[in-house]
C-alpha cells in the first residue's frame, strides 16, 4: 500500500535528498516510511536476509520472545499505517483485554478482573515486523538492501555525510561509501554509533543505565486455556519478589510463555529445568497450568535487559546528519513490554516535527524523537531502580527518591483491589498517560495516602 502523502518534487530545497536507514527492522521500517514523505529516496540497509514469511531472524535475538503490543503502540501503529492492525488480527493475532482477560499478580495479590480493561495485541515478534515491513515496503520511495552491513560512518565530527558498507557473503571484502543527506541508526541495543563516532574522532553520547541483570527464558507450548475463562497470566517482579512470568495467546494456537528471574537466577533452558522454575513463582497457577501444556520449541534464553538510553540529544550540531531511533537510542527492559510501542510513538512524534514543511535539523529531530521515549524510560528505570542488585548511573537514589518509592509502593498495593487507582497505573504502564499522573491526579494521591489496601482473594480471580 503507498504512503500516505504525495512523492516530493526532485530538487525541493526542503526536502532531503537521501536518507540512509541503518536497520530494518521494526524502529528502522517505521522511521522510513516517515521519512518517505520528506526526502527524494529512502534507502532500507538491513544486515540479514528477510524471508518471506513470518520467522525469528539472526539480527533480532529477541524474536523468539514473548511481546506484547501495548494500547499506546496500537494506536500509534494504526496512525501511521492504517488498517494494519485488522491485518494483524485477520493473520490470528490475539487481543486480549487488560486486566480483564489476564491473571495479573502484582503486589502479593491477583487484579480484580472486574476493574476497567485496555486492550493489547500479543502477535509474535516475527509477525509483527513482517506485516509492518510489508506495508512500509510496499510504496516504491523506500529502496531496501538486505545482507548488506554497515560498519562505520562517512564525514567529520559535527556533519555524518553517510554510511560505509560491505555486502555479507561472497563479496564481503569490498568497502563501498555510501553518501545521504541524513543517517537514521535503527540498529537495535547492540548499535555501534557511539564507535563510529569515536573511530571519526568525535565524542561519543553520554549513557545512562540502569541494571537488574534480570535475565528471560522463553519456551513455545500447545496447551488449553487456563481455567476461569483467563487467556493469560501476567507475573509481575518487583522489590520484594523478584521472579516474573508471562503467558500469552499468539497467532497459530500457541502458547509463549516467558519466565524470568533476578541477578544470578537466570531461567534454565532445559524443558524441565524450565517447567521447576515456574515453581518459584508466588503463586502456583502457572507451574500447575505448564504441567498440562506440551513444549513444541526448547526453551530460549536472554541476558540483555539493562535499560540504557544514550544521550544523542546533547551532541546538539556535533550531531548534525545523524539520526538515532530505536533501541539505539533507548533500549527498556523487556519485562515491562514498551519496545515496540515506543518505536510507533517515535515514529509519531518524528512525522510532527516534520509536517512544519521544511525539515528541522537533525538534533531537532533527535530531540523530539528522545522526548517520546521518556514517559516509557521513567517507567522503567523507576520500576527497576529499587530492585535489589540494580546498578548502573541513573539508578533513582537519595532522600527524595526513597520517598517516592514509599509512595509508589502504595499506589502498587492498591492497585488490585482499587479501580481508580489500577486505572490510572494500568494507564501509565501502557503509556497513555504520563507517569506524573500518578502523582498529581487528586483522586489517585487521595486513595494511595488516605486509604488502605483492599485485598483480592487469593484463588485465580474470576471476571
Ligand atoms: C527478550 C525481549 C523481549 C521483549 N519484549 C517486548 C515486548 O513484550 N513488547 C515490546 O514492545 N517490546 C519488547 N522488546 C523490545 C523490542 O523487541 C524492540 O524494542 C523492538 O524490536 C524494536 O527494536 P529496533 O527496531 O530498535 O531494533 P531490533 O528489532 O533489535 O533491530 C535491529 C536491526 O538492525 C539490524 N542491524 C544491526 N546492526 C546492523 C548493521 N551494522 N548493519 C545493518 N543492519 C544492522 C539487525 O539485523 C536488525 O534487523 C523485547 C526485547 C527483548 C530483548
Amino acid at each position: 500500500m503507498p504512503s500516505a502523502s504525495p512523492a516530493p518534487s526532485p530538487g525541493d530545497p526542503n526536502r532531503l535528498r537521501h536518507v540512509v536507514v541503518v536497520g530494518g527492522s521494526v524502529a528502522g521500517l517505521l522511521t522510513a516510511h516517515v521519512l518517505a514523505d520528506h526526502a527524494e529516496r529512502v534507502t532500507v540497509l538491513e544486515r540479514d536476509h528477510y524471508e518471506d514469511a513470518p520467522g525469528p531472524r539472526a539480527g533480532v535475538p529477541q524474536s523468539r520472545h514473548t511481546h506484547v503490543l501495548l494500547t499506546s503502540g496500537m494506536n500509534a501503529l494504526d496512525e501511521l499505517l492504517p488498517g494494519l492492525l485488522t491485518e494483524l488480527t485477520e493473520a490470528g493475532a490475539p487481543r486480549l483485554a487488560v486486566p480483564g482477560d489476564l491473571g495479573v499478580w502484582q503486589a502479593g495479590q491477583w487484579i480484580s478482573r472486574r476493574n476497567p480493561s485496555a486492550p493489547i495485541m500479543t502477535p509474535s515478534r516475527p509477525l509483527l515486523e513482517h506485516r509492518v515491513r510489508r506495508r512500509v515496503l510496499a510504496g516504491s520511495r523506500i529502496d531496501v538492501r538486505t545482507g548488506t552491513e554497515v560498519t562505520g560512518l562517512l564525514g567529520r565530527p559535527g556533519h555524518i555525510t553517510g554510511v560505509v558498507v560491505r555486502d555479507r557473503g561472497a563479496g564481503h571484502h569490498t568497502r563501498q561509501d555510501l553518501t545521504a543527506d541524513l543517517v537514521v541508526d535503527a540498529t537495535g541495543r547492540a548499535g555501534r554509533t557511539p564507535q563510529w563516532l569515536a573511530e571519526l574522532g568525535g565524542r561519543p553520547p553520554a549513557e545512562e543505565v540502569v541494571d537488574t541483570g534480570r535475565a528471560y527464558a522463553t519456551c513455545v507450548f500447545h496447551a488449553d486455556d487456563p481455567a476461569g475463562d483467563l487467556r493469560g497470566f501476567y507475573i509481575v517482579p518487583d522489590a520484594g519478589q523478584p521472579f516474573g512470568a508471562i503467558v500469552l495467546p499468539a497467532e497459530g494456537d500457541r502458547w509463549l510463555v516467558t519466565l524470568s528471574g533476578p541477578r544470578d537466577q537466570a531461567p534454565p533452558t532445559d524443558p524441565e529445568g524450565f517447567a521447576d522454575f515456574a515453581d518459584r513463582l508466588p503463586h502456583p497457577a502457572v507451574h500447575k497450568w505448564l504441567s498440562t501444556a506440551r513444549p513444541v520449541t526448547r526453551p530460549v534464553g536472554y541476558r540483555h535487559t539493562a535499560n540504557r538510553r544514550r544521550r544523542y540529544d546533547r551532541l546538539g550540531r556535533d550531531g548534525t546528519g545523524l539520526l538515532v531511533v530505536g533501541d539505539a537510542l533507548c533500549a527498556l527492559n523487556p519485562v515491562y513490554g514498551q519496545g515496540l510501542s515506543v518505536a510507533a510513538l517515535s515514529a509519531v512524534a518524528l512525522r510532527k516535527e516534520l509536517a512544519g514543511g521544511r525539515v528541522p535539523p537533525a538534533h531537532a529531530l533527535q530531540r523530539a524523537v528522545l522526548r517520546s521515549s521518556r514517559p516509557a524510560w521513567d517507567v522503567a528505570t523507576g520500576a527497576d531502580s529499587p530492585m535489589p542488585g540494580a546498578t548502573g548511573n541513573a539508578v533513582r537514589s537519595g532522600p527524595v527518591a526513597r520517598l517516592l518509592d514509599r509512595y509508589l509502593a502504595r499506589v502498587r498495593d492498591r492497585v488490585p483491589g482499587d479501580p481508580v487507582v489500577c486505572t490510572a497505573n494500568r494507564d501509565v504502564l501502557f503509556l497513555l498517560t504520563p507517569p506524573r499522573t500518578l502523582l498529581t491526579s487528586p483522586r489517585v494521591l487521595r486513595r494511595a495516602l488516605l486509604t488502605t489496601a483492599v485485598p483480592t482473594p487469593r484463588d485465580l480471580p474470576t471476571p
